[in-house]
């Protein structure tokens, strides 16, 4: 840190996101993202789009957010695309909390909430999970500030039926409820519908898990033309232009072909059962994940000595050392060639340790 940095940030811990490995790994399961390439149409889209790279993109995202509209079927007006959805998550804390306002959200979610609240001076409430990692919705009526929940949750994979958001909405007339719905393509009921009742909600979704997009940063939220508004001054007060031409282009060709999308999600969501199944055989304790990665433990082996031992071997999977996280793994939902390789390791580290 130099002298010069602002007092305000100088406790500041900033989020750590899951190792980019930069030698060649055999088998990433880490970072969630999708073992599968974007349809080659959003290849092409983008190279097309590259050539007109001299000028800048259009700050309102037009085209994309009718694209993104129709699938969801809202109105392009209730919708705001940014740099990968966490800065729709960031601009949410931005607009929603202050110092009278502090934001509230599960004790174990997503690492960048805390993050989010931190570097935007908010204080936050952090709600405790019920003994089997589950959210109970009540805990959330009546909050003190705007409410923040992972759907399914993070790295749970647990989900909320829309019955409990819809909870958690009645009971918050008063309070911005934001559900990230970052893996909700892999099981989960959207909140989406629930926009048009609901003038509190702001949903978040992204490019980057079930549409094969985290290397491009795309993400947006869907809410009532008001939030929406909100959201867009502050945008137009730091960058108009942080979805660039590239992105656009890349966004709308993959809503254009989205059935490509499904069908990868399809394969993500068999291939979890079949990891599951597996797991399950060998002894370990998984949370039911509508996600794609699950969270899992074993009572013969700590969740470090697994990740350690799996790591050498060439497989990558996430640990935290947080106390209440530290026996547990969260590993992603690969192809089934990875699923296979990541379980043959777990496998043979396992016998390993029976014959220790
Ligand atoms: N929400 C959750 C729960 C996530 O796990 C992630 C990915 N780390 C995000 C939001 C942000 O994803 P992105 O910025 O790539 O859209």
């Amino acid at each position: 840190m130099s002298k010069f940095l602002s007092s305000k940030y100088a406790s500041l811990e900033p989020y750590t996101p899951g190792e980019q490995p930069k030698t060649q790994v055999l088998t990433k399961l880490n970072t969630n993202e999708s073992p599968f390439p974007p349809a080659p149409e959003v290849v092409s889209a983008v190279k097309e789009a590259a050539e007109n790279l001299q000028l800048y993109p259009d700050p309102d995202c037009t085209e994309l957010r009718k694209a993104i509209a129709a699938v969801q079927g809202v109105d392009p007006d209730e919708i705001i695309c940014n740099n990968g959805s966490d800065e729709t998550i960031y601009f949410a804390f931005l607009a929603y909390c202050d110092s009278g306002k502090p934001a509230v959200f599960p004790k174990i979610t997503y690492g960048f909430y805390p993050v989010f609240a931190d570097i935007t001076g908010v204080k936050y409430r952090e709600v405790p999970l019920k003994e089997d990692f589950s959210i109970d919705p009540e805990d959330y009526y009546d909050a003190e500030g705007a409410v923040f929940i992972a759907n399914p949750n993070a790295p749970t994979g647990i989900p909320l039926s829309l019955d409990q958001i819809e909870g958690i909405l009645q009971h918050n007339r008063d309070n911005v409820v934001v559900i990230d719905e970052a893996y909700v393509d892999f099981g989960t009921e959207s909140a989406v519908p629930l926009v048009a009742k609901y003038d509190n909600l702001l949903v978040v979704q992204t490019f980057s898990k079930s549409r094969s997009m985290a290397g491009m940063r795309l993400g947006y939220g869907i809410g009532n033309k008001d939030l929406i508004a909100d959201l867009n001054a502050l945008r137009f007060s730091t960058n108009p232009y942080n979805i660039d031409r590239l992105a656009i282009a890349a966004g709308i060709a993959s809503l254009e072909h989205d059935e490509v999308n499904r069908e990868h999600c399809r394969a993500v969501m068999e291939n979890r059962e079949y990891t599951v199944d597996e797991l399950g055989k060998m002894g370990f304790e998984m949370t039911p994940s509508t996600a794609n990665f699950i969270f899992v433990r074993h009572p013969e082996i700590h969740g470090s000595e697994l990740f350690r031992r799996l790591r050498e071997r060439g497989v990558i999977i996430r640990h935290w050392d947080k106390p209440e996280l530290a026996d547990y793994n969260r590993i992603t939902i690969g192809s089934r060639e990875q699923m296979d390789i990541l379980l043959r390791e777990v496998k043979d580290i396992l016998s390993e340790e029976v014959a220790k």
